[in-house]
């Protein structure tokens, strides 16, 4: 990469085997269900998850909207946390096109939402109510810091929703850095969610696309929600070609970005002027504050940043957030520290 971008993990370019694969994709047109590649990377990804079936979306924000979709309709409620990606970075498409009721719960510093807020929030069979249908969770849960939620967390929420008959969906937008920071296999990670996205396009690396996995039943509705929202794409092979490139190859190395992330934090923390909690898990996002003293903004730390070639994200005033994947190397890490700690001395 010409730029050491720290912005995100969506930044990452694919890899030259996932562009000589899109190259040679064999495709059809796949609203026909004609598609190889997509045919086959609907099956990894099932595979991969223990579900049934998989169906592939253009982004996370899209594969949300079209599994809430398949399980709500208009005026029923799902719980979510009050950080979840659903509800505040999707702009608000669940409610605007599905009439979709968000009952928010604080999410927890852990990333979780307390079990007896969730049991609180199940509405009784009411005429006043709105009617509970489903419980969303996010695994890593970004907003909380890209934390990681256990597997007996996941499964405790599952008994919850099985006992009310709910459905539990999960943003598993970043569920391979939550395997990885666990040491487990995803499909056991994620066995009590009835429905699961994940991105491809994150820390996997893939230029676009997401997929959602599944009941056989289930996918079935969230094709035709996908048709609805204008997500029939044609020969997508050429793009579901480096997702399979992206899950063949990825998923293994993501310790190597919880490692950079884990050098990014203590190398920050060697700099005064930086305030960060080495106590937290961390996958590959790294979250830190300038103290009031600091001699620059976060933004015009990252105006200067930008002059050592390297692209940073403030948040707010004082905050940062970093984030490390396949492209960063342990001496951009070093390199962005470096430039912190020269931009910050008096
Ligand atoms: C990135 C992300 C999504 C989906 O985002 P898109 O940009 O639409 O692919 C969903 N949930 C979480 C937690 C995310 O971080």
């Amino acid at each position: 990469m010409k730029l050491n971008d720290f912005r995100s993990d969506t930044v990452s370019w694919p890899t030259p085997e996932m562009r000589r694969a899109m190259a040679d994709a064999e495709v059809g047109d796949d609203v026909f269900d004609d598609d190889p590649t997509v045919n086959r990377l609907q099956e990894v990804s099932a595979e991969r998850f223990g579900k049934e079936a998989g169906l592939f979306v253009a982004s996370g924000t899209m594969g949300n909207l079209v599994s809430l979709l398949a399980h709500c309709g208009r005026g029923d409620e799902i719980i979510l946390g009050d950080k979840a990606h659903t509800f505040r970075y999707e702009a608000g498409g669940i409610a605007a096109l599905g009439g979709i009721h968000p009952h928010t719960l604080p999410v927890q510093a852990d990333g979780t939402l307390r079990l007896d807020d969730i049991r609180g929030a199940i509405r009784d069979d009411n005429v006043h109510f709105p009617r509970t249908r489903c419980i969303a969770l996010e695994n890593t849960q970004n907003a909380a810091g890209g934390v990681p939620i256990t597997k007996a967390y996941t499964d405790a929420v599952g008994e919850i929703a099985r006992e009310h008959g709910l459905i539990l969906h999960m943003d598993g937008a970043r569920i391979f850095n939550a395997a990885a920071a666990l040491d487990c296999d995803v499909a056991d990670l994620t066995a009590a969610a009835d429905s699961l996205t994940f991105c491809l396009s994150k820390g996997l690396c893939a230029p676009v696309g997401s997929v959602v996995v599944g009941s056989q039943d289930f996918i079935t509705a969230a094709r035709r929600a996908r048709k609805m929202v204008g997500g029939g794409m044609r020969q997508a092979g050429i793009i579901a070609a480096a997702g399979l490139v992206a899950l063949d190859t990825m998923p293994q190395r993501l310790y190597e970005d919880h490692a950079n992330a884990r050098r990014l934090a203590k190398g920050l923390a060697t700099i005064p002027q930086i305030e960060i909690d080495l106590t937290r898990p961390i996958t590959n996002m790294v979250f830190c504050a300038l103290r009031a003293d600091a001699k620059l903004t976060a933004p015009q730390l990252a105006d200067r940043l930008k002059q050592h070639n390297i692209l940073t994200l403030s948040m707010g005033e004082r905050g940062f957030r970093f984030v490390t994947h396949y492209w960063i190397q342990p001496e951009h890490v070093d390199q962005l520290v470096k430039a912190i700690a020269e931009e910050l001395a008096s």
